[in-house]
Parts: structure tokens; C-alpha cells; sequence
């Protein structure tokens, strides 16, 4: 099968439906809050009752306007929106409100990593603007299909990619991706276990080098980013087993089924003409200017890309970097930790070691971390001038920061008993003390056994308690030991 599989090239698309996290619907005043007691956040123009009429959510566009210019698309100046019609016992209209022939963001394209590590451009087609349906529940009632219209009407962006994927693990990278950058927009949650990101994969393979794309099929209902891949990898394969076997794929809809691994056909693919598209004649053209646009850029949270290259140019590794700016909210943190000092290697190196070990033991996001960026900084400036080891620091200290956030850490340290002496004057007489105690091994240093300096060293720590820098107190010790020869 693996050498049969490596005559065929699979071709993938992907749309994606983001829900906005807007406090209003797309066309109406209902409120959107997840969670909510079915059907409380329903006006009549959320049902479509006759004489109502929608009104566009500026935020809507705004926010379409944010992953549009992330997403280096060109935006739209004049958006119309377009009547979808359907029949489905969840969209109480009859027909959704979108955009046909004008979606609001065009072209662009999104960087991501290859299954080999290797960046990869992937193109987007449109971005466009439109509403959610309701939500049919199956297995609340054992007789009846319930319907919850809270959703109806909360607003969506539909990304379309072109077809560039190539295997499921770039489709996985896309979407994490994707995620991140709604995330840093903040325009959605990008949760998929609560729907907030839904993603449709439309499948096909072609023998390797005809330009001619084969016929596709659409996957639909995959709640994971792993089971996106999934039905990816198991799509790959059952279509390459059909065509060898002298069969031919069929334009089909199917579903992933998580529990068995494997894709089932939902319906035949319906055309667009079957949805009769016509222009919204309840709502005016949208129109975006160039000033507007300007503006929402100028507002624009800062990007993971953004920040991971200024991060590369403060001197950290590419993987510091990338892992830094995963989350907003640890990439927000360390923007904070680096405003407070200079030492940004330090810096990375506590937020992905102690605090990123604490967060992780307790579950816990780094939101409600205790201590603040200031005085980690602080603990960072203390192991910097030798005053505290930096064991110390990201130990003891940092488990009694955590205890009681309210402390000053210089106060702490001397109360823990943790100031490292590095104050010459002091040093020095356990530097005498330890070399007067080994009179013959000086000797034996001088005629050259300069191993012997751990020996001397390892006097002094025991003589300061513990508490001597041991930069400073290895130095004091050659110096004397250079002075005597
Ligand atoms: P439809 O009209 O069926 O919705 P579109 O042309 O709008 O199809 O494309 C929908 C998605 O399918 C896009 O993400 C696109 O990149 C992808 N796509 C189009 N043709 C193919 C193909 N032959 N194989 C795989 N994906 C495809
Ligand atoms: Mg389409």
C-alpha cells in the first residue's frame, strides 16, 4: 500500500468557520454568551418574524478586518451580502445571510510548517462574512430532536484555502496556527471542543505529476484537530484503494466517525445553484475605506510572527521564540517580564522553566499566575549581581513568592538567609582560612597541580556556609595563589 500510495499526489482544501466572540449577534441585539439556557438569547429578528429587519454588527467587520489584514489579504471597499436559501429545522429564516460574489477579505496567505519542519506557504481564497445556525440537540430527548436558537445569528468568518495541503499533518499546522492568530486578534476563543472553530476538509488525489485535479469529497464534523489529520490520512488511502481497484470517487459529503477512524457518506455534494443565492435586499452594502482599515491596523494586537522575530533579534533561539509566543497570554507575560529587564535570556529561560513547571503541576493558565512580571525581574537583577545563587532564586524564593506574592524579594533573601557574599573583604579571610589549612597542597599547586583549585573552592563554600558567590570566590582564590608563587 505505502508504494502504491507514492504514485498518487492528495490535493487538500480546507474551510473553516470561526465563530466571533462579538457580544451582540451578526444582525441582531441578542446577546451570544456560551452557555446560556436554550433559546434565552432569541429576538424576533433572529427568527425572521415578518416585519423585522436585520442591522449589520459593525464589530463583525471590524473583526473581519483584523485576520484580513493578518492574514495579508486584500480587503474589499464595497460588501454586499447574499441570501443562502435552505430548509433546515435549525435556521428559523429559512435562508442564512452571507456574502456570495463579494467576500469581504481576498487572496493572502498564512505561513505554517511543513510535515518536515519546513515553512510553507498556504494561500487563502476568501474570507467571508456570515451567521451561525441554531443547534439541533439528538440525544437530550429519546423521541424528539431538540433545537436551541441561542446561535442563530451569531456571527462567523469563513476561511477558504486554496487546495495546498498535502497530507494531514500540514492541515493539523494550519489550523493550530489559525487558532493562535484568532487568539491574538481576540476575536474568538478558537475553542473546537465548544464549536467556536469548525473545519471542513475537502479531499481528492491525483496520480503524481497530472496537473488535473481529481474529484473531491468533503469531510465534515471532526471535533479535534487530530481527528482532522485522521480523516485526512484515512481519506488519502480509501480514495487511492478505489481508484486501484477500478472504481471512481464520487462527489460525496461524508462524516468522521472518531470512534472507528473512518469517514461515512453523509450525502451527495449539493451545487451552489442549489441554494439560489441572491443579493440580501434587507441590508445596505457595507463600505470599508482605506481610512478605516488604517485604523483598525493601527489597533492591532501584537502578532505571534510579530513578536516571535522580535524575540529572534533580542538574541533567543528559534525554539524559545516559537515556544514564548504559543500562547498570547505567556507572550504577554514575558512582553512585561523583558519591559523590567535587559537579561532576556534569563527571562526565557524562568518563564519556561520554573513558572511554566508550576503553571503546568497546577493546571493552571498563566493568567492567574501569582507573581508578578516585576518581580520575577527582580529575582532575575539578584542572581545577576551575585547576590543570591540562582538555585536559590528559582527555588526557595520562588516557592515562598509563590506562598506570599506580596514579599519583596530583597527583604526575602535576607530573611531566608540566602545573600551570597560577594563582598570581597569578607571572602577573603575564608580564602586565607582555606589555604592555611592545606599548606602542602599549595604547594603542590604551584609546582603545578592546578586541579587542586576545587579543593580550595570547595573550603571556602564550606567556611561561608554555603553563601559565597563562587564567580567572586574561585577568582579571590587563584589571585592568592598567583600572589604566593
Ligand atoms: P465547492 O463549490 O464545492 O464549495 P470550492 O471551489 O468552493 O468548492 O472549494 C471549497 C474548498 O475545496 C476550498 O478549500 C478548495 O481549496 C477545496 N478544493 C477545491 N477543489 C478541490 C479538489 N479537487 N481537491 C481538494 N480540494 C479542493
Ligand atoms: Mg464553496
Amino acid at each position: 500500500m505505502e508504494d502504491i500510495l507514492k504514485n498518487y499526489e492528495p490535493v487538500i482544501g480546507l474551510e473553516i468557520h470561526v465563530q466571533l466572540n462579538t457580544l451582540s449577534k451578526a444582525y441582531s441585539s441578542d446577546a451570544t454568551e456560551y452557555g446560556a439556557m436554550p433559546n434565552t438569547q432569541v429576538n424576533m429578528i433572529s427568527l425572521g418574524h415578518p416585519g423585522t429587519l436585520p442591522r449589520v454588527n459593525e464589530k463583525v467587520i471590524e473583526y473581519a478586518v483584523r485576520l484580513g489584514i493578518a492574514c495579508n489579504c486584500t480587503i474589499r471597499e464595497r460588501n454586499e451580502y447574499a441570501r443562502k436559501n435552505y430548509f433546515y429545522a435549525d435556521l428559523p429564516k429559512g435562508y442564512q445571510i452571507t456574502q456570495d460574489t463579494t467576500p469581504i477579505c481576498n487572496g493572502g496567505y498564512v505561513e505554517i510548517k511543513d510535515a518536515d519542519g519546513k515553512d510553507k506557504k498556504i494561500h487563502l481564497t476568501r474570507i467571508h462574512m456570515e451567521e451561525d445556525s441554531g443547534k439541533s440537540i439528538h440525544d437530550i430527548d429519546p423521541f424528539n430532536t431538540l433545537i436551541d436558537l441561542n446561535r442563530a445569528g451569531v456571527p462567523l468568518l469563513e476561511i477558504v484555502s486554496e487546495p495546498e495541503f498535502r497530507n494531514g499533518q500540514e492541515a493539523y499546522n494550519y489550523l493550530a496556527e489559525m487558532r493562535k492568530l484568532v487568539r491574538y486578534l481576540d476575536i474568538s476563543d478558537g475553542n473546537m471542543e465548544e464549536g467556536s472553530l469548525r473545519c471542513d476538509v475537502n479531499i481528492s488525489v491525483r496520480p503524481v505529476g497530472r496537473e488535473k485535479f481529481g474529484t473531491k469529497v468533503e469531510v465534515k464534523n471532526m471535533n479535534s484537530f487530530r481527528n482532522v489529520q485522521k480523516a485526512i490520512d484515512y481519506e488519502i488511502k480509501r480514495q487511492v484503494e478505489l481508484i486501484e481497484s477500478g472504481g471512481e470517487v464520487v462527489q460525496q459529503t461524508r462524516t468522521f466517525d472518531a470512534a472507528r477512524g473512518s469517514t461515512m457518506v453523509l450525502r451527495a455534494k449539493e451545487d451552489a445553484h442549489d441554494y439560489r443565492y441572491f443579493p440580501e435586499p434587507d441590508l445596505q452594502p457595507v463600505i470599508v475605506r482605506e481610512d478605516y482599515i488604517s485604523r483598525v491596523k493601527d489597533n492591532l494586537p501584537p502578532l505571534p510572527k510579530e513578536l516571535f522575530n522580535k524575540y529572534r533579534e533580542l538574541g533567543l533561539n528559534e525554539y524559545d521564540a516559537s515556544l514564548l509566543t504559543e500562547s498570547k497570554e505567556v507572550a504577554l507575560y514575558f512582553e512585561n517580564l523583558i519591559s523590567h529587564t535587559g537579561n532576556y535570556k534569563a527571562a526565557a529561560n524562568w518563564i519556561m522553566g520554573p513558572v511554566k513547571s508550576y503553571l503546568n503541576d497546577k493546571a493552571m493558565h498563566i493568567e492567574a499566575f501569582p507573581i508578578t512580571a516585576e518581580k520575577i525581574a527582580q529575582l532575575i537583577e539578584m542572581v545577576d549581581a551575585g547576590k543570591v545563587s540562582n538555585s536559590a532564586a528559582s527555588g526557595e524564593m520562588f516557592r515562598a513568592l509563590i506562598e506570599n506574592p506580596d514579599q519583596d524579594p530583597a527583604t526575602l533573601a535576607k530573611e531566608m538567609n540566602l545573600i551570597q557574599e560577594s563582598d570581597a573583604g569578607a571572602l577573603m579571610e575564608h580564602v586565607h582560612a582555606a589555604l592555611a589549612k592545606y599548606p602542602e597542597k599549595v604547594e603542590e599547586y604551584k609546582a603545578g597541580k592546578k586541579g587542586l583549585l576545587g579543593l580550595f573552592m570547595g573550603e571556602v563554600m564550606k567556611l561561608s556556609g554555603g553563601k559565597a558567590d563562587p564567580k567572586v570566590a574561585s577568582k579571590l582564590v587563584q589571585q592568592e595563589l598567583e600572589k604566593q608563587q
